[in-house]
């Protein structure tokens, strides 16, 4: 088995909101392995964002503890979480936050400027087949290929792992399967752990592993025998 890159143990997200308390992680306990694939799947409200969050260093647990490699992420302080970020961690979200007065290629040079041994941008948007539309402005490019632009821009710093949120939620099928290709091509030519959060059940069939969520808990592990590839996935 593949060399084991985050692991959790008892991880719990309690949020108090006052009046009630909403366990949105109720200990959790999951290892993720390198170069895997995974996706997440649940229903809404069901914790998949609070564990990517945490995973990324982008929150804090409120019990448990987690691990990414050697590295116990659980106890470090904010500047700590910051610097795990930029040096390992890669993110897509729902909605694309790309700045809109500069092109795809100056999109991803914000991020490859400040890298310590970056992708050349063009090489990051090559990955995800936009060489024809590097000098265009976000405005002029479709929903599908401004998310193929954060894709570019998340992994031009060559992160060990990319965790993504819903990527393909404000998205087409068509486009949506753009998207799940660039993914693919990433996790498969850097082996870049790659944890994709869905709830679109479809999507399972091109991961290596399907976790799925329930209030909180992981309900089911299934390793997939056959993976789809995203253009034979229907939706
Ligand atoms: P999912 O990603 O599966 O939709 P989340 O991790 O976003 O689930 O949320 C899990 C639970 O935690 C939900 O009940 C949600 O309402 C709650 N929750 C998430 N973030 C907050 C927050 N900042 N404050 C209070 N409750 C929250």
């Amino acid at each position: 088995m593949s060399e084991t890159v985050f692991r959790t143990e008892g991880l719990t997200k309690v949020y108090d909101t006052g009046t009630v308390k909403v366990f949105a992680l109720a200990g959790v306990d999951l290892a993720l392995f390198s170069g895997e694939l995974a996706v997440l799947l649940g229903p809404s409200g069901s914790g998949k964002s609070t564990l990517l969050n945490i995973l990324g260093g982008l929150d804090h647990a409120t019990q448990g503890r987690v691990w990414f490699r050697d590295t116990e992420l659980t106890g470090m302080n904010d500047r700590g979480l910051a610097r795990f970020r930029r040096d390992h961690v890669g993110f897509v979200f729902q909605f694309y936050n790309l700045v809109a007065s500069l092109t795809a290629r100056e999109n991803v040079q914000l991020v490859t400027d400040v890298a310590k041994d970056p992708m050349d941008p063009a090489e990051a948007l090559a990955l995800v087949g936009l060489t024809n539309r590097m000098d265009h402005f976000p405005a002029e490019l479709s929903g599908g290929e401004q998310q193929r632009v954060a894709i570019a821009r998340a992994i031009a710093k060559r992160p060990d792992v990319l965790l993504c949120d819903e990527p393909t939620g404000a998205l087409d099928s068509k486009t949506g399967v753009q998207v799940l290709e660039a993914l693919k091509n990433v996790n498969e030519q850097f082996g870049t752990t790659t944890i994709v959060i869905t709830h679109n059940a479809a999507i399972r069939k091109m991961a290596h592993r399907v976790i799925r969520f329930q209030d909180g808990h992981i309900s089911e592990v299934v390793e997939n025998a056959t993976r789809l590839d995203p253009a034979e996935i229907e939706w």
